[in-house]
């Protein structure tokens, strides 16, 4: 089957290893470990298509910046498939980020938005699910 590649990017704490966990197994852990970085497997079917999706959980330990300036320029020259996530959407009354100000990004960057919760699995397939489309799509 058809192999999708996917990698979490973003500070420590904000869901990435809860959204790959909630997605791979339904659950949503509360514990794992920050510095930790693993990458999982599952097979999935995507619109009647069986494939597999590979995920990397980085740990916040990478240097994002970099990563960040890497991504761009691929993105820049190869326009990878790439998608804003806002994590913890149950968590309203604590939120960080205004919706204008990530889509404000999600413009900039030219990239879709999602907003999730890795704890009620809000939009969890959706993102995945979304990202394996659109690298089907290239
Ligand atoms: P990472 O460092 O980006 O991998 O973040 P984690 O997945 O380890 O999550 C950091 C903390 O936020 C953990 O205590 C998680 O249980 C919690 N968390 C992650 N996603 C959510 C969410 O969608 N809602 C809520 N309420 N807590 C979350
Ligand atoms: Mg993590």
């Amino acid at each position: 089957p058809a192999l999708h590649k996917v990698i979490m990017v973003g500070s420590g704490g904000v869901g990435k290893s809860a959204l790959t966990l909630q997605f791979m197994y339904d659950e949503f852990v509360e514990d794992y470990e920050p510095t930790k970085a693993d990458s999982y497997r599952k097979k999935v079917v995507l619109d009647g298509e069986e494939v597999q999706i590979d995920i990397l959980d980085t740990a916040g330990q990478e240097d994002y910046a970099a990563i960040r300036e890497q991504i761009l320029r691929v993105k820049n020259d190869e326009n990878i498939p790439f998608l804003l996530v806002g994590n913890k959407s149950d968590l309203e009354d604590k939120r960080k980020v205004s919706v204008q100000e990530a889509q404000a990004r999600s413009r900039q960057w030219n990239v879709p938005y999602v907003e999730t919760s890795a704890k009620t699995r809000e939009n969890v397939d959706k993102v995945f699910f979304d990202l394996m489309r659109e690298i089907r799509s290239r």
